[in-house]
């Protein structure tokens, strides 16, 4: 069983006493002074007058704090990580320490081109090998995450219509039931109106609902493939020459592309835009919301309307070309999330074309492996055709259990907590009532892979003869349960030391 540090662990700001320090640095300020006047540099009124008020503390104050705070903590590098959809995929250290070196992470966006040239080609690169990994012609790497290339793949859509003067009778974009709730958000963002489409019993895009659904109105569908229920959508063919007939663009949420990965391409099945998250599928670690990567690839006719500026190379030398006309402009400043970038040409170098398509077999035998091993659990239903293979994760139902003995998806979720493993995703998609989404990824190994079986067989064994227990857990975690309420209640939340001293009504 699972114990987890339990650290009474003060805020750092009620520690420490004032003027003590945990450094020592040369006082610069003075040497800089006699070179430049810094009172010309920053504006008077901008300029600080008190000292922060950082707590004073020494070093090893400092490093145990923090050690301490990281030991109540869970993450990818404690143990598994099974979450869905979402989850860090495979993640080696090299490519880590590849972005951390000085002469990568050290370069500025202002510098003259000359003195990057590496930096350029390596991106240059990196969209050569995205648009030849995603069957497109072009790819921007610029967005932060999915969502951002969501946005500036439906912004597109918006110019594409715009350009062929339909962009005011093209007011609609289709969503599957079964899409990653981004991409409704992201069209409604752009400001196209949401229709919504039905799974079949299949768990894929129902066809028939698909034709009645589309019209003159239509500006493009987004179709997140494998869609949440693992399921890679067989009717793609079908659905492409659908959306196509009547003049919409396809989009293809590859947020989730290691299943697929050197096997199938989404320009080859005829999508004009997709988006990849760098941060799931390429390497690099996230959680608490950053940073990230999610870069847009496009089919030819729309690659003129992509941001500024591109990275172009003349067989001499690499440029950053601003000329572009018909750009929709910038979406992000500088150049998209070099550091994130650069692990995913690590990753993609390292491993290869075969090391990518093993990732790809592996992801898949995994999520297989693993909904083989959950699917006879009692408690527990496979929604959708139990017979369809999935592909990087599968989604359960806990409705019987919860029906027979009150335990639901979020107190099973709870206490795997307890057995040391990070909780799935759960209650989404939402049209599996009490969902468990289990995404194993590439990483686990085959004893990591039955710990987690046994464990949710063991919980949901417990359910049935011990409920209180899982109903109270977690047990051994160093924070129990929290209010969900009030913890996702703007008025509530207490996120910075400033706001817990202005709550108190006491200045900083
Ligand atoms: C994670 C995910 C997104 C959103 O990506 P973010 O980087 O979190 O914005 C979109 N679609 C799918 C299928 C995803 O799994």
């Amino acid at each position: 069983m699972f114990k987890q540090a339990s650290w009474n662990e003060p805020v750092i700001f009620t520690m420490g006493k004032n003027g003590r320090s945990g450094h020592i640095l040369p006082k610069i300020e003075e040497e800089i002074r006699s070179v430049v006047n810094l009172d010309s540099y920053v504006p008077k009124h901008m300029r600080r007058v008190k000292q922060p008020a950082l707590p004073g503390l020494s070093e090893v104050e400092v490093v145990r704090h923090f050690i301490r705070l990281s030991e109540m903590n869970y993450g990818v590098d404690s143990g598994l990580y099974p979450l869905g959809s979402c989850t860090m995929k495979y993640n080696p250290k090299i490519n880590d320490m590849l972005a951390s070196l000085p002469t990568i992470s050290m370069v500025h966006p202002y510098q003259d081109e000359s003195t990057v040239q590496g930096i350029l080609e390596i991106l240059y690169e990196l969209e050569r090998w995205l648009a030849e990994i995603t069957g497109t012609y072009e790819v921007c790497l610029h967005p932060a995450a999915g969502a951002h290339g969501e946005f500036l793949g439906t912004l597109l859509m918006l110019t594409y219509h715009k350009m062929n003067g339909e962009s005011e009778k093209r007011r609609e974009v289709i969503v599957p039931d079964s899409a990653h709730g981004t991409n409704p958000a992201s069209a409604a963002m752009a400001g196209f109106d949401v229709v919504v489409v039905p799974s079949n019993d299949d768990g894929c895009v129902d066809l028939e609902a698909l034709e009645s659904a589309v019209s003159e109105k239509t500006a493009g569908l987004m179709l997140t493939n494998p869609n949440t229920l693992g399921i890679f959508e067989k009717n793609i063919g079908e659905i492409a020459k659908i959306v196509h007939k009547i003049g919409g663009l396809l989009y293809y949420d590859g947020a989730n592309l290691n299943p697929i990965l050197g096997k199938a391409r989404p320009g080859d099945m005829g999508f004009d835009i997709v988006h990849i998250n760098i941060h799931k599928t390429f390497s690099t670690p996230h959680g608490g919301g950053g940073p990230g990567a999610g870069p847009v690839g496009v089919c030819k006719e729309l690659a003129k309307f992509l941001p500024v500026p591109r990275t172009v190379f003349d067989g001499t030398r690499y440029s950053l070309d601003y000329d572009r006309p018909h750009s929709i402009g910038k979406i992000r400043s500088f150049y998209g999330n070099v550091a994130v970038l650069l692990r995913a040409y690590a990753y993609i170098r390292s491993l290869g074309f075969e090391g990518l398509k093993e990732v790809a077999e592996v992801s898949v035998l995994n999520a297989n492996y693993l909904m083989k091993k959950l699917a006879g659990i009692k408690g527990l239903t496979l929604p959708y055709n139990t017979k369809k293979p999935r592909k990087h994760e599968c989604v359960f139902s806990a409705k019987p259990l919860k029906n027979e003995t009150g335990v639901s998806a979020l107190n099973i979720a709870k206490r795997l907590l307890d057995y040391g493993i990070h909780a799935p995703t759960i209650y989404f998609p939402l049209i599996v009532e009490e969902a468990l989404m289990i995404e194993p990824t590439e990483s686990f190994e085959k004893g990591e892979l039955d710990r987690f079986a046994e464990t949710m067989h063991k919980i949901c064994k417990e359910a049935y003869t011990n409920p209180e227990t899982v109903l109270k857990a977690p047990h051994n975690t160093a924070v129990s349960r929290l209010d969900e309420v009030k913890a996702s209640h703007p008025r509530t939340m207490v996120l910075s030391w400033r706001m817990h001293l202005k709550k108190n009504k006491q200045n900083l």
